[in-house]
């Protein structure tokens, strides 16, 4: 009797670990997303690649993915 009283706990245990194990990893899956704001994205004038627009350089008809495609949209 008291053999299966231990194997009940023991049970008991294992279910309240695995339990407690999901809802941390369900947790962390969650945090990357809602820490992250979303990147606004803009499409290059020259080339159309998509780049972040903190990354983006300006230029006076639009958004470039980089300097060099500035310079040959806007000699
Ligand atoms: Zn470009």
């Amino acid at each position: 009797m008291r053999l299966l009283l231990l194997l009940l706990l023991v049970l008991i245990g294992i279910w309240l670990w695995r339990s407690n194990r999901e809802a941390k990893a369900a947790q962390k899956q969650e945090k990357p997303l809602s820490a992250r704001p979303p990147l606004d994205m803009v499409g290059c004038t020259f080339c159309s690649v998509h780049v972040a627009v903190v990354d983006a350089v300006q230029g006076r008809k639009g958004p470039y993915c980089c300097a060099d495609h500035r310079q040959r949209a806007e000699p």
